[in-house]
């Protein structure tokens, strides 16, 4: 455990996911399934990722005095128009971010990549780039999926990529206070390999933990699988730093979070911000104290909507702090895929069976805590609620193995991908009340976009007292365009998930994928408040083009993304 939570995997392959060694593969008994239940096959032949030197970079628009502005900005060992650099910052972790690179398009290279050492560095770059017509996309992990790093020129002479990575310490730690104050660029492991030895972690844990950085994690309004317990990451930020073309903006950090009546809270304004305002170079967090204890359990429901019953009531009921930190309700096809991959789920599947769960939904569970007997009254609480509303007890080795395989999924996206399956996954949140809707109308878009063979899971996670997030995963054959593809699938779902009442992203942000109807959802009043920030913050534009609003006055080129950022 303390090993997957502190250690830092190689840096990311350029075409997928991860360590390049660290390799996940699916059973061949799990591919004859597929094909025999959902009729999904893989392609005839591989797909594997084109080499390198075979990905196709148009070459760099930035001009000498561009350069030059920039190196002496952050020396010149850190300005890089190298291949694998401008490859690796051509676009983030999405689907078509990573088809497209895959194929050996290079188009939405940036024409350098900057790595700054300091904050001062920061606004150093940001002025040099303001002066020299330069697009900037602040770089964090770059494991967005809804095209957030896209380099976007938008109407300047050249875009940028500014990667944090060297931003990676942490600057100061509050034992009393219990507060730590980061650099951006930290990824998860690092943060939580430097608050091990004083006992403290940041609870911090988003699939996506190994790569992503603290700064990405601030400005995507992020939320980890133990948000139920130490809550989404904005919920325990307490001041931050933002290097902008004005200058450095810094707020909060005199009080606890939300403790002051000081007018409005504007630190929520650059939270979610997505570099559209400036970037992120310092941020104080609220820590806490390192679990000493953990428990998993599994729970069985006859059925999705009797699972939702007893996840509102832990919510509701027990609240954070005492509802287990990590819990995920997985509806009837994805609690066959999780019953599968554990080595004690077929024989789980027999016991449910004859418990008259032909279609069990799972409810899988974490409880971390320092202190056993609190650990077990928690447990106790929970329980109860889970067995009244119809939940039998399953094998805790089903949630143990979920628990100790969370971070792979990533790694079989990139083997499915081999196998030429279009696979993706969507996002949202409702209120309680809502989410039969929400679920039954998104399963029915994707099936009506993606096709009958496709394989559509979900599950519900992020507990509040009023609802809760419907996360879906889904995969097919791949078309003979997986873009136009992926675009009419994102199209359909959006606009479904729009029409049922539900948000555009719970946790994934905005981006250029997600822009349209995340203006709908703020509204023209809304949009003009937040372009007005911006004017402020960043009156030439530069920071991240074609992101966050509708219209901002920086509308993509050629280059953005094929998605629905492109539709009427
Ligand atoms: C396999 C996978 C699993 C995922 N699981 C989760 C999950 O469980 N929970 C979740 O919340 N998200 C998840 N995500 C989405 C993604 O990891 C998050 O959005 C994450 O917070 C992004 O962090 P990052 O450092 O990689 O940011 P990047 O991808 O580098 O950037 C994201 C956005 O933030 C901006 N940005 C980055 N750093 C800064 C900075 N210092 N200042 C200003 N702007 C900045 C970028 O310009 C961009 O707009 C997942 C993604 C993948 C690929």
């Amino acid at each position: 455990m303390a090993n997957l939570l502190t250690q830092l995997p190689q840096r990311s392959i350029w075409h997928g996911w991860g360590d390049p060694e660290a390799k996940s593969v699916l059973p061949g008994y799990a591919w004859r399934a597929l094909k025999l239940v959902r009729g999904v096959e893989p392609a005839a032949v591989n797909t594997p990722p084109v080499a390198l030197d075979d990905v196709r970079l148009p070459e760099p628009a930035i001009d000498a005095d561009a350069i030059e502005a920039l190196r002496s900005a952050v020396g010149a060992e850190h300005v890089s128009t190298e291949r694998l650099d401008r490859v690796e910052h051509a676009g983030g972790k999405s689907y078509p971010d990573l088809y497209r690179l895959r194929a050996g398009d290079g188009s939405h290279a940036p024409d350098a990549v900057v790595f700054p050492g300091t904050s001062d560095e920061v606004v150093a770059v940001l002025r040099a780039c303001a002066a020299n017509d330069v697009a900037v996309v602040p770089f964090g992990g770059g494991t967005s999926v809804v095209g957030g790093v896209d380099p976007v020129r938008g109407r300047f002479a050249a875009v940028i990529s500014l990667d944090l990575r060297r931003l990676n310490r942490l600057l100061d730690l509050d034992e009393t206070s219990m507060t730590a104050v980061l650099q951006p660029g930290m990824r998860g492991p690092e943060v939580e390999a430097a608050l091990e030895p004083h006992g403290l972690t940041l609870g911090h844990f988003p699939q996506s933990f190994q790569q992503a950085t603290v700064g990405g994690f601030l400005v995507t309004r992020s939320s980890g699988q133990a948000s139920s317990g130490y809550g989404r990451f904005e919920e325990n930020v307490v001041a931050v730093k933002l290097a902008t073309p004005e200058g450095e903006l810094s707020l909060g950090g005199r009080t606890p979070t939300s403790a002051t009546a000081v007018g409005p809270k504007l630190i929520d304004v650059l939270i979610g911000s997505e570099g559209t305002l400036g970037v992120i170079t310092e941020v104080t967090m609220q820590v806490h104290p390192a679990p000493t204890e953990s428990e998993q359990a599994t729970w069985a429901f006859p059925t999705f909507e009797q699972g939702l019953t007893a996840f509102r009531r832990l919510a509701q009921e027990l609240g954070h702090g005492v509802m287990p930190d990590v819990s995920r309700l997985s509806d009837v096809e994805e609690s066959l895929i999780v019953l599968a991959q554990a080595s004690t789920g077929i024989p789980a599947m027999g016991y449910l069976g004859l418990r008259g769960m032909k279609h069990p939904c799972l409810g899988v569970f974490q409880w971390e805590d320092t202190d056993a007997a609190d650990l077990a009254a928690r447990r106790k609480r929970a329980e109860r609620i889970l067995k009244a509303e119809g939940g039998r007890k399953a094998p805790s080795s089903i949630a143990e193995h979920w628990m100790s395989h969370r971070f792979r999924g990533p790694y079989q996206r990139d083997h499915l991908m081999d196998r030429g399956i279009f696979v993706e996954t969507l996002e949202t949140a409702t209120m309680w009340s809502n989410i039969p809707h929400l679920y039954a109308k998104v399963v029915e878009a994707i099936h009506a976009s993606v096709g009958e063979k496709a394989v559509v899971q979900a599950h519900v996670s992020h507990l509040y007292d009023g609802g809760a997030s419907l996360y879906f995963t889904f995969f097919s054959a791949a078309e003979t365009d997986p873009l136009a593809q992926w675009s009419r699938v994102k199209c359909t779902v959006g606009d479904a998930i729009a029409a049922a009442g539900g948000t555009i992203s719970h946790h994934h942000a905005v981006g250029t994928d997600h822009r349209p109807w995340a203006g709908e959802e703020i509204g023209d009043l809304g949009v003009r408040i937040l372009r007005a920030v911006k004017n402020e913050l960043d009156p030439s534009g530069i920071l991240n083009p074609g992101k966050l609003l509708p219209d901002a006055g920086n509308t993509p080129d050629s280059a953005a993304s094929p998605g629905p950022a492109e539709r009427d």
